[in-house]
């Protein structure tokens, strides 16, 4: 049976469960931390950092997604010292990727008000967009990394393998293995990676050729439909 445990965010006196994460604590008395990699139905792994809070006695910033409560813990979720943090990831992320298609991220630019220009000399991480599939299309120069897609298509929801990270630092990315094509992977084209990517990294191919001005009856001959025996 999990222990009742209290602890104090923003000075407000918070109830959760032992093995509830600062995350979910905060979010059950209406303190929003603001995240980018974390997904309700995704495993946490704490790679973004958005999320970091400070908590009292703890020199090091600790990552809300994965960092559990205890009993008598106080945390702070807003300060000086973490919207400056927030701000200068987000100037960095929107100096390196396309965040076009990324409204939430975009929200969180203007809330944190940081300046997408702060690094002019930054390389942007440019990728050929990859039209493979009858499916889905994939924009790597809009992906964040973020991970979700890899984890619904692996242990947390499909068990298909058919994308992973490839390469290491800057060069690190979303990958079939050996770069296959999508058609010659186990992928069974489920869709679950489309649901959780945040970026538009990964987009619908009908909503892809929507947006490219194409016109309903083009992309129903350009694409399959999911019902047989219609058109
Ligand atoms: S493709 Fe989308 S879901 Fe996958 S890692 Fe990139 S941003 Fe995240």
């Amino acid at each position: 049976m999990p222990e009742r445990i209290l602890l104090t965010v923003d000075g407000l006196q918070v109830e959760a469960e032992s093995g509830d994460t600062i995350l979910k604590a905060a979010q059950a008395v209406g303190i929003q931390i603001p995240t980018l990699c974390y997904h309700d139905y995704c495993t946490s792994y704490g790679l973004c950092r958005l999320c970091v809070v400070e908590v009292e006695g703890v020199r090091a910033l600790q990552p809300a997604c994965v960092s559990k409560v205890s009993p008598g813990m106080v945390v702070r979720t807003t300060s000086e010292r973490l919207r400056r943090l927030r701000r200068t990831l987000l100037e960095m992320l929107a100096s390196t990727i396309d965040l076009s298609d990324a409204p939430d991220v975009q929200a969180l630019l203007v809330e944190y008000q940081a300046d997408p220009q702060r690094f002019p000399d930054a390389e942007l991480r440019l990728s050929t967009l990859l039209d493979d599939n009858p499916m889905f299309i994939r924009d790597y120069s809009k992906c964040f990394l973020c991970w979700r897609c890899v984890q619904v298509c692996g242990e947390d929801v499909q068990f298909t393998f058919a994308i992973d990270f490839s390469n290491r630092g800057y060069q690190t990315r979303i990958s079939t293995f050996f770069d296959k094509p999508m058609l010659e992977t186990t992928c069974v084209f489920c869709g679950q990676c489309l649901e959780v990517c945040p970026t538009g990294a990964l987009k619908p191919k009908r909503l892809w050729l929507l947006e490219a001005g194409r016109t309903p009856d083009e992309i129903m001959s350009l694409t399959p439909s999911g019902r047989r025996g219609a058109p």
